[in-house]
């Protein structure tokens, strides 16, 4: 689905309705900034957000998604087509998940092997220092890896302007974390907050 065209598609279909960004936030209550983030091509609307959006501009959500008004004709075939986008999306966003959670439980047993080994088997003390810096390279790059799939599973939700996007690996890393926030700068309306998680759009 392309952001963009579907930004300037809201902008056009609320422009000729005679709306202002504020009036067509009201009606949704929800803040104009997030409109203009919208139409900005800076995030879709959540799942929760897209029907009265709909009604307000008097579009279908197939046309919404699409970014343009389809035609009886191809209706069907955007419809399936849209319908897949979305299914395949949070497809893999959950396998990137379960891989990342994998991933961890996977780390956590391996340095723990390796740990006991270097602690309890009568081995050279070379050795000894090797399985330790193993145990440690084990950690960082599970760790790194789980981290890497956990950031670009789903999308993170701003809890003031609730626009969805994805962190880069720098801001995901720093961040204070939850099981399910994460302290996060929005990149629509730049403020900083716990944002949650949000594996399926
Ligand atoms: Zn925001």
């Amino acid at each position: 689905m392309d952001q963009n065209k579907i930004g300037k598609f809201i902008a056009e279909t609320r422009k000729q309705k005679n709306m202002t960004q504020r009036q067509l936030a009201d009606m949704l209550s929800i803040s104009d900034k997030t409109v203009s983030k919208w139409e900005c091509g800076k995030g879709l609307p959540e799942v929760s957000l897209m029907l009265p959006l709909c009604e307000a501009l008097q579009i279908t959500v197939n046309d919404l998604l699409t970014g343009e008004r389809i035609s009886v004709a191809d209706y069907k075939q955007k419809a399936e087509e849209n319908l897949m986008h979305l299914m395949w999306e949070n497809a893999e966003n959950k396998k990137r998940m379960i891989l990342s959670i994998v991933c961890g439980v996977i780390t956590i047993i391996a340095v723990c092997a390796l740990v006991v080994i270097a602690s309890f088997l009568a081995i050279p003390t070379a050795a000894r220092i090797a399985v330790i810096l193993l145990a440690f390279v084990t950690a960082v790059t599970g760790i790194g890896a789980a981290a890497v799939l956990d950031a670009k599973a789903g999308h993170f939700e701003c809890p003031y302007c609730k626009s969805l996007f994805v962190p880069s690996m720098g801001e995901y890393v720093k961040g204070y974390h939850t099981f399910t926030r994460r302290r996060l700068t929005c990149p629509a309306c730049k403020k900083t907050g716990m944002c949650r998680h949000r594996i399926v759009r």
